[in-house]
């Protein structure tokens, strides 16, 4: 069944040289990723920088092109780039980064940003699109003295609340948000996601939300996909990630994050060298830091086992000793 947005068996490389007149090396961005979002839900995409967070998010909105591998939005394939039909499929979804500022242009009123998306695609009259502006930012929280204000102006928390009007002012049906709260401290960033979660609901838009913050996946994803490396290492429903992971990975990031109502897990300490696009390791990408590494692993790459919990992970533990209930979970 075709999900709103289906990535099918994407892969992105690129050559860079390794030092000034180092030999040019190949990079797995991302490799062999398959994803579904469901209509009017979210998918949480995690993992450390370099996993290929980013790029799978710029992919999925064709921004970059994959080097083989299909993207489906609501079952049909992303046209060619700057083609009429891109284009008008490319305004049903929208993008918002990290930085908000980056995102704006610093010389124009916030008013004149959000309702700028209407005006290029001359929707209504102006009065009209100054008004749906300035509702969009009603929804957002902003005022009319925000509406005037230049970016700088505004607090980094104001700031993203703009970036969403504009990115929302045209009723996309899909979001990408790339980290979109890692910017802001920790009381703002509630507030912001709090926004976020109750346009989606009004507006029936499904996210495909980007973070490395497991507390903000928990609050806002149904499912999840633990990236390493440029491969998706376990895909499931979010609660069941969270509360019982099964790959070594997924387990390393879980335990580093305090649980609430429950006894604390040991925290698992990473070892080894911090992810490398450029170095992958041979087998399992992660066989370098894994405790529980075997010789097939850093020969064999492993393929994806389903638990009877509908997850996927890709691991030769998992596939050869199904993982067992914690007690107490
Ligand atoms: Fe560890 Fe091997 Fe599983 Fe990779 S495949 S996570 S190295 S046990
Ligand atoms: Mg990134």
């Amino acid at each position: 069944t075709a999900g709103i947005l289906d990535l099918q068996g994407i892969s992105r490389s690129y050559s860079t040289r390794q030092g000034l007149f180092g030999k040019k090396v190949p990079v797995h961005a991302v490799d062999e990723v398959s994803l579904s979002l469901k209509e009017g839900q979210t998918l949480a995409l995690v993992g450390e920088s370099g996993s290929g967070k980013s790029t799978t998010g710029r992919i999925a909105l064709g921004l970059e092109r994959p080097n083989s591998g299909y993207v489906l939005f609501r079952g049909t394939e992303l046209p060619a780039t700057d083609t009429p039909a891109w284009r008008r499929m490319r305004a049903q979804m929208q993008m918002i980064y990290q930085d908000p500022l980056a995102a704006l242009d610093r010389r124009l009123s916030i008013i004149d940003q959000v309702r700028e998306p209407l005006d290029i695609h001359d929707i209504g009259s102006a009065s009209k699109r100054n008004n749906k502006a300035l509702a969009m930012l009603d929804a957002v929280g902003l005022n009319a003295s925000h509406a005037t204000s230049l970016p700088y102006q505004l607090s980094g928390g104001q700031r993203q609340r703009a970036v969403l009007a504009r990115a929302l002012i045209m009723q996309p049906a899909l979001l990408v948000c790339d980290e979109p709260v890692s910017a802001l401290d920790v009381s703002i960033q509630a507030q912001v996601v709090n926004v976020l979660m109750d346009l989606q609901k009004e507006l029936r838009l499904s996210l495909l939300f980007i973070s490395h913050d497991l507390k903000v996946v928990r609050q806002v994803s149904q499912s999840m996909a633990v990236m390493y490396l440029g491969r998706i290492v376990e895909f499931g429903e979010t609660h069941l990630l969270l509360s019982n992971p099964t790959h070594p990975y997924t387990k390393a990031l879980v335990s580093a994050v305090p649980v609430a109502g429950r006894r604390t897990r040991e925290r698992i300490i990473l070892k080894g060298e911090p992810p490398n696009p450029a170095a992958r390791p041979t087998g399992c990408a992660f066989h370098p830091r894994c405790a529980i590494a075997r010789p097939e692993c850093v020969s064999v790459c492993p393929t994806f086992s389903t638990l009877p919990d509908g997850r996927s992970v890709a691991c030769h533990a998992v596939h050869t000793n199904p993982p067992t209930k914690e007690v107490g979970s």
